[in-house]
């Protein structure tokens, strides 16, 4: 295997030895940067700065583009069987190097290695859904639409294609999205977040171990640069991106003005309901365990929980129960709750966040500000905070933070909650704790949100299935993944057919087809 970025984790510092220099990924190979074309990679547990990463634009993308479309013609011929098998043993490989990939992603991102593991895990489940894709791809046949005329479907791939993923899944994300696009036939170029890229090079290194023809699967690390020229690429037909909303509203727009099919999956600001008759000890677990998992850097966490009735004055005391006892620090170290925030503009931000929230007039229950991790202070950590009555006219009720802080909000009645979450411009998923089971059964009809949990806090569906939000949380028709991915992914052909007996071809006649 090559190896172009070296596993090392916990609290690594930036020694004598020189920064690894990571290379973009095209045509089955890292491709040599100079260091003046680079930027820092830091390991946000100490603050240091662990690596350099290439900052790519049009010339790399070009080239990325190019080993791309010289790679599928075969692939796209390369037998489904074929591909499978590929995709058999890159499931394996990842398999088995999942814990290595578990420690990179903590090592860049900051999220604990438990969660890390379970992020592989979830992403896992989409590479085995194309090991089976064979299936999804089957056509539908019709005999005899017309005297010896048969009419059928197929899906085909596109081409050449890319994904433009963000930092707080650098393994899941990308999962997501290139296994089905491969497994359909297409090539790719993944343009992953430069935060967090040893993750991501470790996949391209795996596919290749796993037989993946050189040129299907490339990486160009870059901004801007990079994602404008993606958008604009002539040869690229398809592109699903996972970030921000502004981005993504930014590559849904100039994509589809240049003809490209686009799948935005962008920000979120997810509300749990909770009703009085709720089991209060498991809703305080799932509402901490949801806002503060990973920092709060994820689309699903659930940030709002919107208490009805007197249930609000229950939780509370149990979620402080709970809070009190979480423990933050270094992502590697065993019996960690929560890790450091990603970077260190996003932690000020955080902290924005919270200051806005005081000045607007919510309570400030828990204060994670001051809090400095006694061994590693350079590190960008934060303590978890906790607002109380948050009201909608109030930013931090409206914006995403995306960092560990939760609000909660007080209803009157469960009309009153589910009237607030359909009112809020998000819409990526929803949750309700209850035990009655007529109240969980008309808030699935009633909630405007696609991805609903009743008594699970992120309604994250299984891998089999597809993923995507609504509203400002997703720009495109198609959800990604599942039978939304093979959809994104391929082009359907309609093909009518006729094998005439042979010398039985009937008189010339100019009338429009009819079915006899
Ligand atoms: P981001 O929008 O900053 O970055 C996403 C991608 O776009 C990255 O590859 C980045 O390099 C690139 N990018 C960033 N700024 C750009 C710009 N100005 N022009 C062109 N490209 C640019 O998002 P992020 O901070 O990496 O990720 C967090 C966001 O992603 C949150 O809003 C979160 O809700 C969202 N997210 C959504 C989902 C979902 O499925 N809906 C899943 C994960 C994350």
């Amino acid at each position: 295997m090559v190896t172009t970025i070296s596993l090392s984790t916990g609290s690594e510092t930036a020694e004598a030895a020189p920064l690894p220099i990571l290379s973009h990924w095209i045509d089955g190979r890292p491709v040599e940067v100079l260091p003046e074309h680079t930027g820092p990679v830091y390991n946000p547990a100490t603050g240091q700065v662990i690596a350099r990463i290439p900052r790519g634009g049009a010339p790399e993308v070009d080239a990325a583009v190019a080993a791309a479309k010289a790679a599928f013609p075969q692939w796209r011929d390369t037998p489904l069987i074929s591909r499978s098998e590929v995709f058999f043993a890159f499931r394996e490989l990842v398999w088995r190097h999942r814990e290595e990939m578990a420690a990179l992603i903590t090592r860049d991102h900051g999220k604990t290695f438990p969660d890390a593991l379970g992020e592989v895990v979830r992403g896992l489940e989409t590479i085995e859904f194309a090991c089976g894709l064979p299936t999804q791809l089957a056509g539908l046949m019709t005999p005899s639409v017309a005297t010896n005329v048969d009419a059928f479907t197929l899906r085909g791939p596109l081409g050449v294609t890319a994904a433009i993923t963000p930092f707080n899944f650098p393994a899941m994300v990308p999962m997501w999205i290139y296994p089905i696009a491969l497994m359909c036939g297409n090539t790719l170029v993944l343009k992953p977040s430069s935060h967090t890229p040893g993750a991501t090079q470790l996949q391209a290194e795996l596919w290749k171990e796993a037989g993946g023809p050189d040129g299907t699967f490339n990486i160009v690390y870059g901004g801007r640069e990079a994602v404008a020229a993606i958008v604009e690429h002539p040869d690229i037909a398809a592109i699903q991106f996972v970030g921000s909303t502004a981005v993504g509203r930014y590559v849904f727009e100039e994509g589809t003005k240049h003809g490209k099919r686009i799948g935005s999956f962008t920000s979120a600001k997810n509300a749990m309901i909770v009703l009085p008759d709720a089991d209060m000890a498991l809703t305080a677990d799932a509402a901490v365990a949801s806002g503060y998992g990973s920092a709060g850097e994820r689309c699903m966490a659930q940030t709002l929980v919107i208490a009805v009735g007197d249930s609000g004055d229950r939780l509370r005391p149990l979620m402080l129960e709970r809070i009190k006892g979480l423990k933050v620090g270094p992502g590697m170290e065993p019996g960690m709750d929560m890790g450091p925030i990603y970077a260190k503009e996003h932690r000020e931000s955080v902290i924005a966040w919270i200051d806005k929230g005081v000045a607007e007039g919510a309570e400030l229950v828990v204060d994670g500000r001051p809090f400095v991790h006694p061994t590693s202070p350079d590190g960008f950590f934060l303590g978890v905070s906790l607002f109380d009555h948050v009201t909608p006219e109030m930013q931090i009720y409206q914006e995403e933070i995306f960092g560990p802080v939760l609000g909660i909000v007080r209803a009157g009645t469960y009309h009153a909650a589910v009237g607030l979450i359909n009112a809020h411009k998000y819409a990526n998923g929803t949750a309700i704790f209850t035990t009655n089971g007529g109240a969980a059964r008309r808030f699935k009809l009633e909630v405007d949100v696609p991805m609903i949990g009743v008594n699970v806090p992120i309604p994250v569906p299984a891998g089999y299935l597809s993923f995507g939000g609504a509203k400002q949380s997703s720009i495109g028709d198609l959800a990604m993944r599942g039978e939304d991915g093979v959809r994104f992914f391929t082009q359907q052909k309609m093909v009518t057919e006729r094998w005439p007996d042979p010398g039985r071809s009937g008189p010339l006649s100019l009338v429009f087809p009819g079915n006899s």
